[in-house]
């Protein structure tokens, strides 16, 4: 029997060319601006089929085709495809983003909000920001197909809940994804800052082109995202890159995780400005310690180097296991530098073995704070429902 070819059945042709469509569209959903050529490598699909898929969308008006050149790879997905929404929260403040399926953000909001407000009232301060934000634009509520959040706080993948690790106590045992997703009625994702960091680094930062990278975030916590085979890994329930609580002395001070001598307990920005009061007082900033070490003060330069140093300890026990081919330091100590790298460095070539190590980069992150807010976009493209 001769099958006809025609249809939409599963295997014939049309339904083989309704999925390369749908491939093409998710790729630059996710990836952002491409060229023909990188397409074609990263969906195997042959040239000549690309560039008729591509003239076909066009058309459609779901792909623009612009001419490749400085700054432009040629194929992107039209603004007009959809807009997502992203939520960044830190510690003390929330940033609303909304961005094109482009990957070009259009509005963004931020505001202060205090310690240990709750989900609700941080959820209504965000929302107020999306309204402004969407008003800005001139388009409504119902333009936005996804949303993106990040939290500075471990969230339960079997769950969705917030967990009490969290240095958001007004967050913990929330399901926050749900309490967006009945605002907006469209998909939410939601993840920690660390790992939303670390996604936003792979797509457009320092770790652009490599498949295995570690943000490690040093700041009011400490905490690594991680990037294995080209994939966020989240561990079993979402703890995965808790580094932060790798223990450094048996002895030492008690953890806000109840455990003792935590790196957290070192390498934390309080840690850091509490060690330093004796000399200093209370009301000294990170900001402050490395000016002074800058200018030369022994305390201030041997702390940063302490943090580097025990940092590096932690993080060489990360290179045996995983072999990243770069590591990104971000947080509010990676304004320190290479008072703080350069023992970072000596201890991780101290401390791990030379095939997990050689090759390896140690560098600042490449977009720094705003790394949260480009991640929950990139989570939002990735929920936001295929244009075709
Ligand atoms: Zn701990």
């Amino acid at each position: 029997m001769v099958e006809r070819t025609g249809g939409n059945r599963p295997g014939s042709q049309s339904a083989l060319h309704t999925a390369n469509r749908r491939r093409i569209v998710e790729l630059l959903q996710s990836a952002g601006e491409m060229t023909q050529a990188q397409v074609s490598r990263a969906t195997g699909l042959a040239p000549a089929t690309v560039s008729n898929i591509t003239r076909e969308l066009t058309s459609e008006g779901v792909l623009i085709a612009v001419d490749p050149g400085v700054g432009r790879k040629g194929l992107r997905l039209a603004p007009a495809a959809g807009l997502v929404a992203a939520i960044d929260y830190g510690h003390r403040h929330v940033t609303v983003a909304i961005a094109d399926m482009a990957h070009e953000i259009l509005a963004e909001r931020r505001s202060d909000l205090e310690t240990g407000t709750s989900a609700s009232e941080s959820l209504e301060c965000a929302s107020l920001l999306l309204e402004q934000a969407l008003a800005d634009l001139d388009v409504d509520r119902f333009s936005i197909t996804a949303a993106g959040m990040g939290l500075p706080a471990p969230i339960d993948s079997r769950t969705g809940e917030v967990g009490a690790l969290s240095i958001l106590p007004g967050w913990v045992g929330v399901d926050p994804a749900k309490m967006v997703s009945d605002r907006l009625n469209v998909p939410v994702g939601v993840d920690n800052d660390a790992n939303l960091g670390v996604l936003a680094e792979h797509l457009w930062g320092a770790g652009s082109g490599f498949d295995n990278i570690a943000l490690l975030k040093l700041s009011d916590g400490v905490g690594a995202g991680l990037v294995l085979n080209g994939a966020l890994f989240h561990g079993r329930d979402g703890t995965a890159g808790e580094i932060g609580h790798t223990m450094m002395d048996e002895a030492g001070a008690v953890c806000r995780c109840g455990n003792r001598g935590c790196l957290e307990t070192m390498a934390a920005t309080r840690s850091v400005t509490e060690l330093l009061e004796p000399r200093f007082g209370p009301a000294l900033t990170i900001q402050d310690i490395v000016g002074k070490a800058i200018d030369g003060d022994t305390a201030c330069a041997r702390i940063l180097s302490d943090v580097g140093r025990h940092t590096g300890v932690a993080l060489a026990n990360l290179c045996n296991l995983f072999n990243p081919d770069r590591i990104l330091i971000g947080g509010e100590l990676a304004q320190a530098g290479e008072l703080l790298l350069a023992p970072m460095r000596e201890a991780v070539g101290r401390g791990g073995i030379p095939s997990a190590t050689d090759g390896l980069e140690i560098l600042p992150s490449g977009l720094g704070a705003r790394g949260p807010i480009l991640g929950a976009i990139a989570l939002a493209l990735r929920r936001a429902p295929s244009p075709v």
